[in-house]
Formats: structure tokens, sequence, C-alpha cells
């Protein structure tokens, strides 16, 4: 990839691990509250809880709900489903412990800090993400992440989220490059990668899982081939 200048990434589920943080925060909150006595499983647990908070977070970057439901409603509705009659009251209490104990795990993808290294030496790198301000920077203080970082912009910051234009012109107005010499790096092909493409950012999709075989952006698997691409 030639006339880059500067690389932006997305921080969860691209550096930051968030799915393994996020089912070891919800494992030790099953236990806790001793859902394990009225739910029969904890794997049927947390994957529900993965295609509910889906469900709110495509909501959240639509703009149609605000965050603080995202924070307690992805709870409720989890435990509605397994019929809890106390969902509403016990979906606030997992939520708030869940949002204050997720961003203190340091999971993180394998060659994070080697690939992040190796691109600082050579570019300014910087993050845009969707999610909230006072949980990412304890997500990058926790993982030690922070140091490799200029600009780490938040979306809520912006007013929209990605894939909206307005959120990548506004990091690249912050750090002064055109969209022809910048990359931005992210797991979610629409708010990443089409968001990006749109605005005239070159784009790198992460898709550690194989998901996306066969579309016409580059794509990588591992982290550490951003260290051959750039
Ligand atoms: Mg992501």
């Amino acid at each position: 990839m030639t006339n880059v200048q500067h690389i932006f990434f997305d921080l969860d589920h691209t550096l930051w691990d968030f799915e393994k943080n996020s089912n070891e925060t919800l494992s030790e909150l099953f236990d806790e509250f001793r859902l394990e006595e009225r739910i029969d499983n904890k794997d049927k647990f947390l994957a529900t809880y993965q295609t509910v908070n889906g469900i709110y977070w495509k909501k959240y970057r639509d703009g149609v709900i605000d965050k603080k439901t995202v924070r307690s409603g992805r709870f409720t509705d989890t435990l509605r489903r397994f019929r809890l009659h106390d969902a509403e009251d016990l979906g606030k209490r997992i939520g708030d412990l869940y949002i204050q104990r997720g961003p203190t795990k340091t999971n993180l993808f394998p060659h994070v800090h080697e690939t992040l290294q190796y691109l600082s030496d050579k570019y300014p790198l910087h993050i845009i993400t969707n999610g909230f301000k006072e949980v990412q920077f304890i997500k990058l203080g926790g993982s030690n992440l922070e140091k490799y970082f200029d600009i780490v912009l938040c979306s809520e910051e912006v007013g929209v989220n990605k894939p909206h234009r307005k959120v990548f012109e506004t990091a690249m107005k912050m750090a002064s490059v055109d969209p022809a010499n910048s990359v931005m790096i992210g797991d979610n092909l629409e708010a990443d990668i089409i968001g990006a493409d749109k605005v005239g950012m070159n784009t790198i999709l992460f898709d550690p899982k194989s998901e996306y075989d066969g579309n016409h952006f580059t794509v990588i698997n591992s982290l550490l081939e951003l260290t051959k691409i750039l």
C-alpha cells in the first residue's frame, strides 16, 4: 500500500479482543448472580447475550437508541428471553457491573504489541471508535496501548457513529491528513471499511475468523500481516 502517511485503527474486535473480554466478564457475573440456578446453561446465556447485544449496537449505530438504552436493555432483553420475572431490575444491575468491569479486562488479539510497535516507528497511529469515551480509555490504559496512539476519537464526540462520513472526516482533520494518505483498519465491513472507503480512505479489513472471503477490499486474517503491507 503506497502513499500512506497516517494509520487509523478501530479498537473493539480489532485490537482489544472484545469477545474474549466480554465473555470473561459475563461468565464471572453469571456465577456471582448465581444464574446457574435459574438459567440451565451458561453457554446459552453467553450466546443469547451476543445476539441481543449485536441487535442493540446496530440500533445504536443507526442512531435509533441512546447509550443508556444499550447498556441496560441488552441485559434486560437477554434475561427476558430466559423468562426471568425480575429481568428489568436484574438486567440493570448486571449492566452496571458489566460496564465497570468489562473495560478493565486486557485480552488483546495476537501480535497487537509487536505490530503496533513496528507501525508506530513508521507512522502516526490513531484510533476511531464507536465505543463510549469513558470506557475506551480504560481499555487502552489497562492494556498498555495508549502509548502508540496520537488521536483517540470516540464517535460520540462527533455526535454520529461510524460509518457516518463525519466521523472519519473529523479524525482526518484532527490529524491534518488527506483521505488518499490515510488507511482505516477495522473488523466491521459496514462501519469501518465501507464507511472509510466512501470518504476516499484506503482500507484494510481485519477478518480473524475468515468470514469475508471474496470481497474486493484488502483483507488480513492476522494483524502481523500489516507489517508486510505497510
Ligand atoms: Mg470493531
